[in-house]
């Protein structure tokens, strides 16, 4: 059974750089608020990274952006 984009799909996974969300470490109120921001389109990256930032975090905003367009390893959980 081969799906026409099963080759892309799996290079998606091959190619995404591992991805700083899982490795954040946060209370699970401030990441139940972190999904929320990464939800919002009109919340930046730039300002996900000073609030990450704030509780002693480093997540770049390129990196937050790329996780966004679900460019990384977590795969698809922001495909739509
Ligand atoms: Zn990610």
């Amino acid at each position: 059974m081969k799906d026409k984009l099963q080759e892309f799909h799996s290079l998606q996974l091959a190619k995404g750089p591992s991805c700083t969300n899982t490795l954040l470490d946060l209370t699970a109120e401030d990441r139940a608020a972190l999904d929320e921001a990464l939800a919002s389109p009109a919340i930046t990256s730039k300002a996900i990274e000073r609030w990450v930032g704030v509780r002693g975090q480093t997540w770049r905003a390129f990196s937050i952006s790329r996780h966004r367009r679900g460019d990384c390893r977590c795969g698809g959980q922001d495909n739509v």
